[in-house]
């Protein structure tokens, strides 16, 4: 692996308006660009129909691409997301996986427009659903900005500090995707399994661990270290925990929207140089690092 390859500014975490993003795919390219990140992924929750914009808009551009995906998941009652990249997007084990967790999405929406109209806050659902981008994909975040935009809340994170959120009015519980299958889904694509933002987890240390190692063990390969989610000391916590256990690391902004997102992409530190990058033999990477040193040289992009 050269040098390059390990210091390029790589943001492999980002949803468009085919999940809960507000920007077009093609939007959050031409963002990314413009940030300076190098390699770019977009990684919808439990969705896929954003990346062939994002594809063109990227070769177009010429930013090195790698197609994503952030699957919904139930682990030992919790929801933790596992991030699939370099996926091939049309395989047709991860399509059928991903529509089936989609499906329960619209129920569940429904309930909590129910939940929300017992707690006095009625027409929630409808609300919701003027935000959403992709009717398949009607999220937390939808009714959080209806609920803002409403002024019940200020802002979207006080709406999931009051609402949505487990023993909350607005919470539905849900069963995602099983951890294997995700797993399975995104390695059958071709792709590495990544996990999201591990630090976010209401999980004591021991669970914590337990789940590294499981997902390990289910042919997880990287753990994402760097993440808007995640404070100075987890970040250090999860490189440790990557390096103990051997497992790759990632870097992504989780990148929302402009107004909601605390950090914009490309904008997190740089990996510790211990760790090995999730993006360390993609070709991809070697060319956003030609590109990088072309820039640098005052040259243009190669495509
Ligand atoms: P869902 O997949 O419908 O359960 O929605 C999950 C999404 O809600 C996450 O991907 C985040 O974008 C958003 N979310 C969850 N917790 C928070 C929070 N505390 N503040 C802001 N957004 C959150
Ligand atoms: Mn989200
Ligand atoms: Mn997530
Ligand atoms: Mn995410």
């Amino acid at each position: 692996m050269s040098a390059d390859v390990r210091t390029i500014n790589a943001d492999l975490h980002s949803h468009s308006r085919y999940s809960d993003g507000r920007l077009e795919p093609a939007e959050l390219v031409l963002r990314a660009r413009g940030n300076g990140v190098d390699l770019f992924a977009i990684t919808d929750h439990d969705e896929l129909a954003g990346l062939d914009e994002a594809i063109a808009a990227a070769a177009e551009s010429g930013l090195p691409f790698i197609p994503g995906v952030e699957v919904s998941v139930t682990w030992g009652g919790e929801t933790i997301h596992v991030v699939g990249l370099r996926i091939d997007h049309r395989h047709p084990e991860l399509v059928a996986g991903l529509e089936r967790t989609r499906a329960g999405r619209d129920l569940r929406a429904r309930e909590m427009g129910r939940s929300l109209a017992a707690a006095g806050i009625p027409d929630a659902y409808e609300g919701a659903l003027r935000h959403v981008g992709n009717p398949a994909l009607v999220s937390r975040t939808h009714f959080a900005r209806h609920l803002v935009e409403r002024g019940v809340c200020r802002q979207v994170s006080d709406v999931f500090r009051r609402y949505l959120v487990e023993g909350k009015p607005g919470y539905v519980p849900h069963n995602w995707a099983r951890l294997a299958d995700a797993i399975g889904w995104i390695r059958a694509a071709g792709g590495v399994a990544v996990l999201a933002h591990p630090g976010r987890y209401p999980l004591g240390a021991l669970a914590r661990r337990a789940l590294l190692e499981e997902f390990r063990e289910a042919g997880g390969g990287a753990i994402e270290v760097l993440s808007a989610s995640h404070d100075a000391s987890q970040c250090r916590e999860l490189a440790r925990a990557a390096e103990e256990l051997g497992m790759m690391a990632s870097r992504g902004s989780d990148f929302h929207a402009p107004s909601e997102s605390r950090i914009d992409l490309g904008a997190l530190p740089g990996l510790p140089a211990h760790l090995t990058p999730v993006w360390h033999d993609w070709p991809e990477a070697r060319t956003a690092a030609a590109n990088r040193a072309d820039a640098a040289a005052g040259g243009g992009a190669r495509q």
